[in-house]
């Protein structure tokens, strides 16, 4: 069990879940949520054996309506360099592509049967195996670069995220996207309570998700590897389009998302009530 903050190195921390005998803990110091679950520090077992019995109603469709208010969000520029970091499947990598042709798009990946994936079902010639620190991509050649639910796998995330600022061109972004933990630990403690702790129920995705981060928290990490600011947004949430059982779901979903864009804004974006968080670091 690792006791030691990933953010600040206290060993000084208060359980805040208990995930199946898995303690979730925050640093007294700091105030940063992590899993006390020793996970190897270069997971690549997450997309599996390359069985190719990926979901892809979630990869794919719940994604597009997020892919897309990204790119017309953040890549308004005619032309650059875009690196997706744990591009798993390649979806995003591929949209970029089918909506700007003049971008170059890049896409980095862990595990090889994902990579796999990539090239022979989406037709994908730009998306790499293995990690990005070894790509030998030219520093300050990126414009935009995109983590999208990456960090919070990431134990140690600091050399990736400095490696990643060389990267990027003097005024480039980094964008992340990783669960946002003030809520989802609502959540997590909400179920326990209704229906009490299942051992098949991955709450806080404990052994997976071993960085927990809150706006305050992503941000510490953002200055601490150099980037300007750390910015947030409200964006569409990623939709799961399984048959029409769940349709009510996503009507309460949307309706949900929009009520918490209503609050972020009469807040002066201050309050936020989503699950997901979505920041943009500057260089
Ligand atoms: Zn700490």
């Amino acid at each position: 069990m690792n006791q030691t903050c990933y953010l600040c190195s206290s060993t000084e921390n208060k359980p805040v879940f208990n995930e199946n005998g898995i303690l979730i803990v925050k640093c007294k110091s700091c105030g940063h949520v992590f899993s006390t679950y020793e996970q190897a520090e270069h997971y690549d077992g997450y997309w599996g054996e390359g069985n190719d019995d990926y979901d892809l109603d979630w990869w794919d469709h719940a994604h597009r309506a997020i892919y897309t208010e990204f790119i017309s969000n953040f890549m308004q520029k005619d032309s650059g360099t875009i690196l997706d970091v744990g591009c798993g499947l390649g979806f995003f990598v591929k949209m970029v592509k089918d909506k700007k042709p003049n971008w170059h798009a890049i896409g980095f990946e862990m595990s090889e049967p994902a990579v796999k994936f990539a090239k022979e079902k989406n037709g994908l010639t730009t998306v790499y195996p293995g990690m990005v620190q070894s790509s030998g991509i030219g520093k300050g050649s990126i414009d935009i670069i995109t983590l999208w639910d990456v960090i919070e796998h990431i134990p140690k995330p600091q050399p990736l995220l400095e490696y990643l600022y060389s990267l990027l061109k003097p005024g480039g972004i980094l964008f992340l996207q990783t669960p946002n933990v003030p809520i989802q630990l609502i959540k997590a403690n909400l179920k326990v309570a209704l229906k009490g702790m299942k051992p098949d129920v991955h709450y806080l995705e404990a052994k997976d998700h071993i960085n927990d981060y809150s706006r305050k928290t992503l941000s510490m990490l953002g200055a601490q590897t150099g980037f300007q600011s750390t910015q947030y947004y409200v964006l569409t949430p990623i939709l799961s389009f399984a048959g029409s059982k769940s349709s009510l779901g996503k009507i309460g979903k949307m309706l949900f998302y929009y009520f918490t864009k209503l609050i972020w804004i009469v807040s002066f974006k201050t309050i936020m009530i989503n699950n997901t968080l979505f920041a943009i670091m500057k260089k």
